[in-house]
C-alpha cells in the first residue's frame, strides 16, 4: 500500500530505485526486491503504466487518465500533457495492416524550460 501511495503521489514518472528511496523513509524495513515485485504486480494489474521514454531504468506512471508525455531529452523529465487535439488523433490507415489500434499515446520530445534556462545562463 505504501508503494502504491508513493507512486500515486509522484508525478515525475519515477523508476523503482527512486521509489524505493521514498518508501524507505516511511517503511525502513522494506527491501528493494519487494518494491520491484510490487511495482511489477501493479503494472500487471494495469494500475500503473510502464513508460519507456528515456534510456535507463523503466519508469512508472500512476496517472491512468488519458494523457500524453513531454520528454526532455536533456534531463529526462517526463511531463504529463493533456490535449484534446492529441486525443483526437485518428490512427493512420496504414496501421490496419498491423492490427487494431486501441489507444494512441503521443510522446513529444524536446528541451524543458529548466534546461532551456540553464542553457541561457551558461551563454
Ligand atoms: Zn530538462
Ligand atoms: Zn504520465
Amino acid at each position: 500500500l505504501e508503494i502504491a501511495r508513493q507512486l500515486a503521489q509522484d508525478d515525475t514518472h519515477t523508476d523503482v530505485e527512486s521509489l524505493y528511496r521514498g518508501v524507505r523513509e516511511r517503511v525502513p524495513t522494506i527491501s528493494l526486491d519487494t518494491v520491484y515485485r510490487t511495482v511489477a504486480a501493479l503494472a500487471e494489474l494495469g494500475l500503473v503504466d510502464r513508460v519507456n521514454a528515456t534510456p535507463g531504468p523503466t519508469r512508472y506512471d500512476a496517472n491512468l487518465d488519458r494523457h500524453h508525455h513531454f520528454v526532455c531529452t536533456r534531463c529526462g523529465l517526463i511531463h504529463d500533457v493533456y490535449s484534446d487535439r492529441l486525443d483526437a488523433i485518428a490512427p493512420p490507415e496504414e496501421t490496419s495492416a498491423l492490427g487494431t489500434v486501441e489507444s494512441i499515446k503521443v510522446q513529444l520530445r524536446g528541451v524543458c524550460r529548466e534546461c532551456k534556462g540553464k542553457e541561457k545562463a551558461s551563454g
